[in-house]
């Protein structure tokens, strides 16, 4: 049997308000959830998501901690978390100057420098004032590789991280680019429950992290910067076919004209692809997250990419998907995982790879013999 595969069934969420609480780990074994009481056996899994529904953020974060746990006895408790935050699903309205009918789910990738960080901080801020609750998460690959991270210190976003009304998660500091993206998703949901809103999902455009998060929200934004005049040089050509929103940054002082070019530029380049929502054309806008220039005009296309989505039902139906691809994605994941752990096939596998190499078996007949190896070793298991 595989690991529990918690994000299979995501759906949509309902939020509630915040109420103060300083719960951490209750020690009981149900959680009471409006009228409801949901019961769940773990009361580790009951005591945080008592928490984190009724606002407490230190339950938010352990919450969060939990579902990113790459330790085996952890899983157990992160999948009873995530079922109890599943069962909390319904639709309510929200009380923002919005009145959206769900959570919304933004993606925001851009090449280190672009300003994603002064982005966020001033659309945050914007976003709160009309009355939404925003959570930050961070997709960061190069946490995957080498522990460090290119998007995440404390310093980052400083008066967003210290308002009542956002959570600024840092990056996640380990784990494979699969399980650092897997567990982003389902921190989406866990936020989602503890009431907020808008959920920011950002990430640096490397690898294959912007498909992963394009895979899992509901707006997937590039943010670009004028530079020499070639800006779209290096730009990957799947990154774009991906955006439903195109911003350049820093459309202020000297820089101000050549925004305006890099502006034409990606209008133009957009013409010649392929949109991938049939609904919707991509659009470019300008902005300065400096002079705070622009973010209203960013927020009101938006806006309209969420109710085009919403009034035709497509909102939910991407959503449902994307549930599906992450179901596949880790079932792709686990798999290999489990292949690779195998110690039958661990055994092998370094004399078969230089069969390979040396030609003396094709690449074909090895990896038939490794599946062969791997289900007869699992046929074997209690
Ligand atoms: P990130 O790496 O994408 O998160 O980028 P940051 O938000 O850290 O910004 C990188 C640099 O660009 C910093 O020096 C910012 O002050 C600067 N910057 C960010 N936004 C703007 C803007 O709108 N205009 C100008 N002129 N500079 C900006």
């Amino acid at each position: 049997m595989l690991r529990q595969a918690s994000s299979a069934a995501l759906s949509l969420l309902a939020t509630r308000p915040s109420v103060a609480c300083s719960a951490v780990l209750l020690p009981r074994s149900s959680a009471v959830l409006g009228a409801r009481t949901i019961t769940a056996a773990s009361p580790r899994a009951s005591g945080l998501f008592e928490g984190l529904v009724s606002g407490s953020r230190n339950c938010l974060a352990k919450a969060i901690t939990l579902v990113e746990s790459t330790r085996y006895d952890d899983k157990d408790d992160a999948s009873e978390l995530l079922s109890m935050v599943l069962r909390s699903s319904s639709i309510r309205q929200y009380k923002t100057q919005d009145n959206f009918k769900s959570t919304f789910r933004i993606g925001l990738s851009g090449a280190p420098g672009v300003g994603k960080s002064s982005f966020i901080e001033q659309f945050g801020l914007f976003l709160i004032e009309r009355g939404h609750k925003v959570a930050v998460l961070a997709v960061d690959p190069s946490s995957a590789r080498t522990g460090g991270s290119i998007l995440g210190d404390k310093t980052r976003m400083e008066f967003l991280s210290r308002h009542d009304d956002a959570f600024v998660r840092p990056s996640p500091s380990s784990c494979t680019l699969g399980g650092v993206a897997r567990n982003t998703n389902e921190a989406i949901l866990i936020c989602e429950a503890a009431g907020y809103d808008i959920i920011l999902v950002e990430t640096v455009g490397v690898g294959q992290s912007e498909t992963m998060v394009a895979d899992m929200v509901d707006i997937f934004t590039l943010l670009v910067a004028p530079g020499g005049g070639d800006e779209l040089q290096g730009m990957k050509r799947g990154i774009m076919e991906l955006s439903d929103l195109v911003l350049v940054n820093k459309a202020d002082g000297v820089l101000a004209v050549p925004a305006r070019m890099a502006q034409m530029e990606y209008i133009s380049a957009l013409k010649f692809m392929q949109p991938v929502n049939a609904l919707w054309r991509p659009e470019v806008l300008l902005m300065s997250a400096a002079e705070k220039k622009g973010i209203d005009e960013v927020w009101n296309s938006m806006k309209l990419y969420y109710k085009t989505m919403y009034d035709s039902k497509s909102l939910f139906q991407r959503r449902a998907e994307q549930n599906k691809t992450w179901m596949w994605r880790q079932i792709t994941e686990e798999l290999l995982w489990r292949l690779r752990h195998d110690p039958k096939v661990k055994a092998s596998l370094l004399q078969l790879e230089e069969s390979v190499k040396n030609g003396r078996i094709t690449p074909g007949s090895a990896a038939e013999q490794v599946l062969h190896q791997f289900i007869a070793d699992q046929q074997v298991r209690p």
